[in-house]
């Protein structure tokens, strides 16, 4: 990408994204959305909050809830982070028992007030709101269709689409929206709410985490299930691929809007992207992430004097490494919680230095040390080789680097936010050459099998035991090419 397309202010090195106008000295990926609903619950609204507090890692652009009592609609969303978004006030006036909501990082749709969600609508048979986490891979195609036939789109958030699938059709809301998602091909969880309906849909394949959950009499739905502990609610189970389940005066039913697909479920969620503290499938984060460092060493063990962990996602694989090993765990990295966006413009000294704004070495920690380095992916393996070198620069006499997954070659297409394939370093490089870019004295990728293994609840017999590798194996769940064209990004 050109470096000229690059605000003045922001750091050079930094990754930009043109599409949120934010940039990132780390060249992770990025969580994709998080969306929480509530049904029968007085204190919807309140409730919503405090979920979407718990989400807040899976998007801080924007955040919304919606609520319904039955006759209307009441909302309120805005760019910033939950608390920021949300005040005593505005919580107060969002009377109501049924609620959606949503925190967002886009990619595909541009970052704007309009595409925040929920989204809401007006159609024929009253209000309408949409708050979704994936991506739609065929929306463009939809889009151009439903744009010839007169639809006139409010914003760039692909999530519309269904909006005018559901608005078109002649039939009632429940069975619109069935037919609006056998329409959608992607990874993708919904919950669209009229004034006294919620409906909660996930893709075929089940790509995208949703859970159910209780409290009293009322029902949860939730990307992850960290959202439940916080309201105090239990969980029930996750919600099935293609299940649609309908929430109104009648209570809930539970009905498929179509066939299952292959099951399917990010495996990066596993990896990186959830909370440790969630569980998904019925297994703990923390634990599978210590699973997969026990499984690491296993695979890949080297002698050293410390195992540390690059904060925060790879702690819990730093200490299932170190336990396997007997090799002694340590803080040897410190992320600093506070950098957030800065509007000071740094020194050129400063910006070559960028990364120790958001990452420090533990000089007493690894000085004179041999270190085995524990993270979860590499991306472009700039990340990595600043990492590295901030452990030698602090004294570590060597640095073995062992990823908790395997080499990350392809793109997503079901709502992570990736780079092109071609900036995917483990896409043209072999792990000697990736070695040698970061810096490392050794470099090992968990296996396939090892991850799968790891992760624990899945059916290691069975094809790619029920989740999606496409980003490690290239073999994606769905169809990813519509017209001739690949869209990346995500729906939210
Ligand atoms: S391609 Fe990778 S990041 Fe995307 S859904 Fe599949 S496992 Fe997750």
């Amino acid at each position: 990408m050109s470096h000229e397309l690059i605000p003045e202010g922001l750091w050079t090195g930094d990754y930009y994204n043109e599409g949120t106008g934010k940039s990132d000295i780390f060249d992770t990926l990025k969580e994709e959305c998080g969306v929480f609903g509530v049904f029968g619950h007085p204190d919807a609204a309140s409730l919503s909050y405090y979920g979407l507090h718990a989400l807040q890692h899976r998007g801080e652009e924007s955040a919304g809830i919606c609520v319904a009592d039955g006759d209307s609609f009441n909302y309120h969303r805005d760019m910033g982070l939950v608390k920021e978004v949300f005040d005593k006030d505005k919580l107060e006036s969002l009377k109501g028992n049924m609620s959606i909501g949503h925190v967002r990082y886009s990619t595909s749709g541009d970052s704007r007030i309009t595409n925040a969600q929920p989204l809401v609508f007006k159609y024929r048979e009253g209000n309408l709101a949409i708050a979704t986490n994936g991506n739609i891979v065929n929306e463009p195609m939809l889009r151009r269709e439903l744009e010839k036939a007169g639809s006139i789109f409010q914003t760039t958030s692909d999530t519309e689409v269904i909006a005018h699938l559901i608005a078109r059709s002649p039939k009632d809301f429940v069975e619109a929206a069935k037919d609006a998602l056998q329409r959608l091909v992607g990874g993708f969880a919904f919950l669209l709410m009229t004034n006294d309906k919620l409906l909660v849909a996930s893709d075929p394949n089940g790509l995208r985490p949703l859970t159910m959950g209780r409290l009293g009499d009322a029902y949860i739905f939730t990307s992850e299930t960290c959202a439940l502990e916080v309201i105090g609610a239990e969980t029930i189970r996750d919600v099935a691929p293609g299940e649609l389940l309908i929430l109104d005066r009648e209570g809930l039913r539970e009905e498929r809007y179509t066939a299952p697909g292959r099951k399917a479920l990010c495996a990066m969620e596993y990896i990186y992207f959830s909370r440790p503290d969630s569980d998904l499938n019925g297994s703990n984060l923390h634990s599978a992430r210590k699973r997969m460092g026990s499984r690491m060493a296993l695979e890949s063990f080297i002698d050293a004097d410390v195992v540390t962990g690059v904060p925060d996602s790879s702690i819990s694989a730093a200490i299932g490494y170190a336990e396997q090993t007997g090799i002694p765990y340590e803080l040897g990295l410190i992320k600093n919680k506070y950098t957030g966006r800065t509007f000071i413009q740094p020194s050129q000294e400063l910006r070559e230095q960028g990364v120790k704004m958001k990452l420090s070495a533990v000089r007493r920690v690894v000085e004179g040390k041999r270190v085995v380095m524990i993270d979860d992916s590499i991306v472009r393996g700039t990340t990595s080789r600043r990492i590295v070198n901030l452990l030698r620069e602090a004294g570590a006499t060597e640095v073995h680097v062992r990823i908790t997954s395997p080499p990350f070659k392809n793109p997503c297409f079901y709502g992570i936010d990736t780079p092109d394939r071609r900036e995917l370093i483990a896409s043209s490089k072999s792990i000697e050459e990736i070695c040698q870019e970061i810096n490392a004295d050794s470099l090992s990728f968990l296996s396939v099998e090892g991850l799968i293994s790891a992760i624990g609840g899945y059916d290691e017999q069975s094809y790619k035991g029920g989740l999606c590798l496409a980003c490690f194996d290239n073999d994606y769940p769905t169809p990813i090419d519509f017209d001739g064209e690949e869209k990346m990004g995500c729906s939210c």
